[in-house]
């Protein structure tokens, strides 16, 4: 899993990510998740919450929160954009 204690935390890219991540943060990322669609935050003063995205690679397993300054992984979308696909 994703930012799991299994990884050998030898890259920038493992050390900076939090369990519950979609996937690896982006080391040099101005983003946070905080600013990401998927991070599901109930209210404007939560500061962990559920990334949508890893909960729909991962079926069936629970995942963890993310913290809001959590650096942003490839999944990254911004709030309030209107998908193309
Ligand atoms: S950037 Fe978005 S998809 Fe990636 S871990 Fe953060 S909330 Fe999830």
């Amino acid at each position: 899993m994703i930012g799991s204690q299994h990884l050998t935390l030898t890259q920038a890219a493992q050390i900076g990510t939090y369990p519950g991540q979609a996937h690896f943060a982006i080391p040099d990322a101005r983003e946070t998740c905080w600013r990401c669609r998927f991070w599901d935050a109930r209210s404007d003063r939560e500061q962990h919450a559920v990334c949508l995205k890893a909960q729909r690679l991962t079926p069936g397993r629970r995942t963890q929160k993310v913290p809001w300054n959590a650096r942003v992984c490839r999944y990254f979308e911004p709030k309030n954009q209107i998908a193309v696909r």
